[in-house]
């Protein structure tokens, strides 16, 4: 089952340097640039964005390619 969840947060840009680790938490997400999917950077449940970019289980976000993340905050709509 995919949960597009644009529609449930709304996703706000973070300030992030390139190159620094990302940041995680309960609300923070990564926003793929490839694809546009988003998944949470504390997955709990088995996550993937459309293009395997973003993939996460346990807890844990696993990224191929760094350079195509965005770290966003999201907020219940
Ligand atoms: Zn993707």
């Amino acid at each position: 089952m995919k949960i597009d969840l644009r529609k449930i947060y709304r996703f706000t840009p973070m300030e992030y340097v390139a190159g620094s680790p990302l940041p995680s938490g309960g609300d923070i997400y990564y926003e793929c640039t490839i694809c546009n999917g988003v998944i949470s950077s504390v997955p709990r449940i088995a996550s993937a964005c459309e293009c395997g970019n973003l993939t996460g289980n346990g807890g844990e976000a696993v990224i191929k390619e760094v350079d195509k993340v965005n770290p966003v905050r999201g907020k219940l709509k």
